[in-house]
């Protein structure tokens, strides 16, 4: 496990200390409020520790793509609201990072008060990761705090370079998304799986290629499993399919084989003439029986038996990608099946599972599985990085 402070290396009493808190607020947002506040409460037990311990606590977060200027309907003024709301506590809105007005706030907020200030992307050294920017902020605080994990695959000035000023430590949720991320892949327990599914080989061949090298088993779905099935003679008809991406599965193929690593792909397959819900046309057969004129949407019923026997087998799991076309039913069936066994694995104490990405995130949750799976990473592009097994600037700086 990489070492970093966590508030645990902090004094109890924390009063007289002003902490400079990283989080990720960017909230989906309709008619002026939150669709969702996930991310609120993700780093709400950090801002309500370290303000009940005493500190003044300042956020600081992103929101949206301002591109260094100042708008008003990107101001993070817009979810104080929600925030206030899921804290349950009262903020100070200052719309500035750094300079007299924050200094002025800071002075007014007592011991335990939380402030948040404004959109650190208005400023263009955020992005530049200017240091001129992370010395004027990091003065108004005592110590830096990084919440953000799925911020911190971006080396920024409030991600990365206050840790050059101030003393850092992880927040809570920075604190469990790392030890989770560790058991999966860092130090795991053997034998590993990894589920990598998806639409395409392209967007993922960094972490097919980073994990025939950390895994013992490597299970293929999704539209992905079709470019690796085409790769291998398999005729796949009118199935997405990266067909030139042929040597490239090859040679992840010869890895894996090099590195002990066992490829996992379907051997039946659901398929159908036209992709819609519930499709007439809808049958399942042995990937060589696939027509011309159909397209692969889901892993079959028998592979997907087989990879059940697989997770059985495996102490770790980790998870990016759906099986299938999980939006349009009954192409989630191989996704809900395959989830609701490591679910089961995970409560019977035999599996850790970790798994992370934008729409296995959903299919999880499709699957009702969310809180049954050891972690469930909603950090989406910082989460993806990890699995190519990049070292995250934000990660790195609490290390240092
Ligand atoms: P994540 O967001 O979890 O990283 P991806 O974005 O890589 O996952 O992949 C999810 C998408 O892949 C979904 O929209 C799903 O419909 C699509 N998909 C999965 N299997 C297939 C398939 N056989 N054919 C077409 N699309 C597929
Ligand atoms: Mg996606």
């Amino acid at each position: 496990m990489p070492k970093f402070k966590t508030l645990d290396d902090l004094p109890a009493d924390l009063t007289g200390e002003v902490a400079l808190v990283r989080v990720d607020l960017n909230l989906p947002m309709k008619d002026g409020s939150a669709t969702d506040v996930t991310r609120v409460e993700a780093v709400k037990p950090t801002i309500l520790e370290l303000a009940g311990r005493g500190a003044k606590v300042l956020l600081l977060a992103h929101f949206g793509r301002p591109g260094g200027q100042r708008s008003s309907t990107l101001s993070t003024s817009m979810v104080v609201g929600d925030v206030e709301r899921v804290l349950g506590e009262e903020i100070m809105f200052i719309p500035e990072i750094a300079g007299p007005v924050v200094a002025q706030s800071v002075g007014i907020l007592g011991p335990g008060d939380i402030g948040l200030l404004d959109n650190t992307r208005f400023w263009p050294g955020e992005e530049a990761n200017d240091p001129n920017l992370a010395q004027a902020i990091a003065a108004h605080g005592t110590l830096y705090v990084n919440d953000a994990f799925s911020a911190a695959h971006r080396a920024h000035a409030t991600t990365e370079g206050l840790a050059h000023f101030l003393p850092a430590y992880a927040g809570r949720a920075m604190e469990a998304e790392l030890k989770a991320l560790d058991a999966a892949l860092g130090s795991p327990q053997t034998p590993v799986a990894a589920v990598v599914g998806g639409a395409k080989v392209s967007t993922k061949l960094a972490v097919l290629e980073h994990l025939v090298g950390k895994v013992q088993h490597l299970i293929i779905g999704g539209g992905m499993a079709n470019t690796f099935l085409a790769a291998r003679g398999v005729n796949v008809g009118k199935s997405l399919c990266e067909h030139d991406l042929a040597p490239t599965v090859a040679r992840i193929m010869d890895e894996a084989d090099a590195k002990g690593c066992t490829v996992h792909l379907p051997y039946d397959v659901v398929v159908a003439k036209e992709f819609a819900a519930n499709p007439p046309s809808l049958r399942v057969c042995n990937v060589h029986e696939v027509a011309e004129d159909e397209m692969i949407l889901d892993v079959g019923p028998t592979a997907v038996e087989a990879l059940a026997d697989v997770l059985k087998t495996c102490r770790t799991l980790v998870w990016n990608g759906p099986l299938g076309a999980f939006e349009t039913p009954p192409f989630d069936a191989a996704t809900v099946a395959l989830a609701r066994t490591a679910a089961a694995l995970t409560l019977e104490g035999s599996l850790i599972s970790v798994a992370g990405g934008g729409d296995t995130v959903a299919a999880l949750a499709q699957a009702g599985v969310t809180d049954d799976v050891t972690y469930v990473s909603t950090a989406g592009g910082a989460f993806l990085e990890w699995m190519e097994g990049r070292v995250l600037p934000g990660v790195a700086a609490l290390e240092a």
